[in-house]
């Protein structure tokens, strides 16, 4: 029997005007994740519905399935069978492909859609025979029109009939690439890789930037982190992965800048070094998983002062979310045992026992002007490391 994917997409719907040119943008987000994950399909567009149908052979459905979860842009899909545009075709089809699971449950209801106004049955009378050639073959199954375990979903189309089950929820979002692009400032913790699964859905693809202090950072930190931009990529497809070395840069903030304001003048230099390497790089904003309040460098005022040397929109996805929260999100999409792995990051590496949480711009400006950072900094642009993630 021969399956395929049926995949609805989500908001794509209401854009109007550009709705094919998104559509187009997702069928090539799928091909290319379904080629990586389990073979080649061929994919053809009717009626809100993308149909990909398999090329190679022994295509893992269960796998593809997996894969299809992860994709933004995608509201709903389902595994379907094929059957020929005939009712006998569609009966054995019917009890065939479904009948193990059918077994399973209590109730069904059928459900039929006839877009071929051609085929000689309408669709109350599909759903009537169906319904009874199911009853008649599983004698544990009983109808429920209101709130059955399964809608067995019968499709009339152009060419063939598609049998399936329950549809399964996909990622929601935009298709990534429909946005444009950004930078996401990522560490080893759990927030920010929630961050970029949360840009990516709205259709933004991903460049990531870490910034590591070796020796007090190690490789093995460094190798988790790349371990979180590879969950990330999961969903977001491919990132442009830069690693920043930040050494100098912070051993000259310990030995040169008062204590108290040493996150937040560490954190005014990421962001100008970052901003550098995301204009390079085509990026059109950067994201950090702040979330206001949470530690000393994310009050208003810290945050303040922060945006202060960026002249790109700076998004903060996680800003007004409690911890538990964003734990939720963490599990969901497989990162939190890796963010919680207990390795050291630059910013705790040189945590200030009292960090300032009201500082003022003109403190900190102040502070920062009795070191020269602009060579240091091009140097960190420099020595960045560029790999790709998938
Ligand atoms: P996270 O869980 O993302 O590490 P956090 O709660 O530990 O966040 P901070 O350490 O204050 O908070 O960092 C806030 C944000 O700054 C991070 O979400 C991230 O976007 C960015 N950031 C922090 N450290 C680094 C780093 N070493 N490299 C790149 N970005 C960083
Ligand atoms: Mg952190």
């Amino acid at each position: 029997m021969k399956e395929v994917l049926l995949i609805k997409n989500g908001e794509l719907a209401l854009k109007g005007l550009n709705r094919s040119t998104f559509e187009d943008m997702l069928v090539k987000n799928i091909r290319r994740r379904l080629l990586a994950s389990v073979g080649k399909f061929q994919f053809t567009k009717s009626q809100s519905t993308i149909i990909a149908e398999p090329v190679d052979e022994d295509i893992d459905f269960e796998e593809a399935v997996e894969t299809l979860k992860k994709i933004f842009g995608i509201a709903a899909f389902s595994r379907a069978a094929i059957a020929e545009k005939d009712f006998d075709s569609i009966k054995d089809v019917a009890l065939e492909y479904l009948g193990d699971e059918l077994r399973g449950v209590k109730t069904f209801k059928v459900n039929a859609k006839r877009s071929d106004k051609k085929f000689p049955m309408t669709s109350p009378e599909i759903c009537r025979e169906i319904g009874a050639h199911l009853l008649r073959n599983i004698k544990t199954l009983s109808v429920d029109v209101h709130n059955p375990d399964i809608i067995v979903t019968v499709e009339v189309r152009d060419k063939n009939v598609f049998i399936h089950g329950n549809q399964i929820k996909g990622a929601g979002g935009m298709p990534v690439g429909s946005a444009g692009r950004v930078a996401l400032l990522v560490s080893g913790g759990i927030d920010s890789p929630v961050a970029g699964w949360m840009m990516a859905k709205r259709g933004l693809q991903l460049n990531a930037i870490h910034f590591a202090a070796p020796p007090y950072t190690s490789k093995r930190a460094e190798m988790k982190v790349h371990d979180l931009v590879s969950i990330v990529a999961k969903y977001s497809g491919r990132v442009n992965f830069a690693v920043v070395n930040f050494t100098e840069i912070q051993e000259t903030i310990k030995e040169k800048c008062p204590e108290e304001l040493f996150t937040i003048i560490m954190r005014r230099l990421m962001m100008k070094i970052a901003i550098r390497i995301a204009q390079r790089d085509g990026c059109g904003a950067l994201v950090t998983g702040e979330s206001l309040g949470q530690v000393a460098s994310q009050t208003l005022g810290a945050i303040a002062c922060t945006d202060a040397v960026s002249d790109m929109p700076v998004f903060r996805p996680l800003i007004g979310m409690d911890k538990d929260e964003i734990i939720t999100i963490s599990r969901k999409i497989g990162a939190f045992e890796t963010s919680i792995l207990p390795y050291e990051d630059c910013c705790t590496v040189f945590t200030p026992k009292h960090p300032r949480t009201r500082p003022t711009l003109e403190l900190i400006e102040k502070a920062e002007s009795a070191v020269d950072f602009s060579e240091m900094i091009d140097r960190a642009v420099e020595s960045t490391r560029f790999m790709f993630v998938d």
